[in-house]
């Protein structure tokens, strides 16, 4: 028996669940493959996300999956100095802190609603190629391993992605482009006025070319967490070294206690040039669409699922190939809604690294009494421009 569908998804994450939602709610015959035994576990994740990415990718909001809802941001310099954003101009990852393991399993239910098969203990473990086009994936599921045809391979798989990279597509990254994370969820955190009300950010060398984030799951429980960018990192304990030395210091974390440890890679690149091929198409973390700045990535892995699904279905009435050519719109539409900000960020985050403690007490005690209302980088850095000249030299041809 050869099995054969019109589209298979490599990864039952955000951005694999929900191409396959919108390629099989357009028609196509759908699979989606997970290699892990269930869908979004374990969790490795701080698990903050914008609410206008429900609304923009069409999911309907559920109790279920959130734990915690926040009214902004705080951004905190080394110096104690605090800016307080509204969570609506607080970036991709503050408004909900979910429970990322029901999230996205409710994002396979919706899959699965709209008609895609979805497996899981199944891992891609190559591709079927004839003369140079992806036309299949070749599975272990179990102890078996086996082909499954399909017109269309999406490369939903992480991270820590190899789909693309078997079709030839240049996924590398350089190690001042990869930040390295340790994340605690800890409980038993004293509250405070503002805790759990706000997501945190800690900025300097407390985490350096990175910072410490404190996103709150409910009034004693948060993920704290650290992302240091892999060229500043001579050994991986120091990860947990940083980690450690923020938490003896906070008062609230005092009488703390583990509920779990995780470890992961996050990109902080700039927009990789080729995310399609005959019969390919790359989505979400496997597609760099992170953000560099913060390192959020599951809304723009939704979004961007949601811009190749339809991609796929649109394909599929017209009764195309899906060549890169019949691929282009997907190419051109995620990077019309991402691309200019992912390039900025990853631009803005080159320099952000050079800048010292002083520098970010400087910079957020001057945006903490500007009002500023957006954390747009641009409109960041034309208040500094306005108060500190001196501190944007760095920044000038980004202004
Ligand atoms: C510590 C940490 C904290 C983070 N915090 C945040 C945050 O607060 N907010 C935010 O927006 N983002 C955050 N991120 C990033 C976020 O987790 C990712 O951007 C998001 O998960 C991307 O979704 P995805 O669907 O592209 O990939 P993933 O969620 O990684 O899903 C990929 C799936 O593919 C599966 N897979 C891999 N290889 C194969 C294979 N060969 N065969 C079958 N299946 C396979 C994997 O098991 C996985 O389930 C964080 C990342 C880390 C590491």
């Amino acid at each position: 028996m050869t099995l054969k569908y019109d589209v298979v998804v490599v990864g039952a994450g955000p951005a694999g669940s929900s191409a396959a939602r919108y390629a099989a709610l357009g028609g196509c015959n759908t699979l989606m493959i997970e290699k892990r035994q269930e869908i979004g576990s374990p969790v490795r994740c701080g698990e903050g996300i914008a609410r206008h990415f429900l609304d923009d990718c069409g999911i309907p909001y559920e109790n279920k999956w959130v734990a915690q809802e926040v009214k902004g941001a705080k951004i905190i310099s080394p110096a104690g100095n605090v800016l307080k954003i509204d969570e609506k101009h607080a970036g991709n990852e503050v408004g909900i802190v979910l429970e990322r393991d029901a999230f996205d399993k409710a994002c396979a239910k919706l899959a699965a609603k709209a008609g895609s098969e979805i497996w899981v203990k199944t891992t891609a473990v190559g591709l079927l190629k004839d003369d140079g086009r992806v036309t299949g994936v070749r599975v272990k599921r179990l102890e078996e391993e086996f082909n499954i045809e399909a017109d269309c391979v999406v490369a939903a798989d992480g991270y820590e992605s190899q789909v693309g990279r078997w079709a030839g597509m240049k996924t590398l990254m350089k190690a001042g482009d990869i930040t390295g994370t340790l994340q605690y969820r800890l409980t038993n955190i004293e509250p405070d006025p503002d805790f759990p009300h706000y997501c945190e950010f800690f900025l300097g060398t407390c985490a350096p070319a990175g910072y410490i984030w404190v996103f709150p799951k409910d009034e004693c429980t948060a993920n704290v967490g650290l992302g240091i960018s892999l060229d500043r990192l001579k050994n991986k304990m120091d990860l947990k070294m940083y980690l450690d030395a923020f938490c003896k210091k906070d008062p609230r974390m005092k009488r703390a206690q583990f509920l779990d440890m995780v470890t992961g890679g996050v990109s902080t690149c700039p927009p990789i040039k080729e995310t399609v091929r005959d019969g390919i198409a790359m989505v979400g973390d496997a597609a760099r669409h992170i953000d560099p700045i913060t390192g959020g990535g599951i809304g723009n892995g939704c979004l961007a699922g949601m811009i190749l699904g339809k991609v796929l279905s649109e394909i599929k009435e017209r009764g195309g190939t899906y060549s890169k050519e019949d691929l282009q719109p997907y190419e051109k539409g995620w990077r019309a809604e991402l691309e200019e900000t992912l390039y900025r960020n990853w631009m803005a985050k080159n320099k952000l690294v050079t800048l010292s403690d002083e520098d970010f007490d400087k910079i957020i005690a001057t945006l903490s009494t500007a009002g500023i209302e957006k954390l747009s980088v641009h409109a960041m850095l034309k208040v500094i421009k306005e108060r500190h000249p001196d501190l944007v030299a760095k920044f000038a041809d980004m202004i």
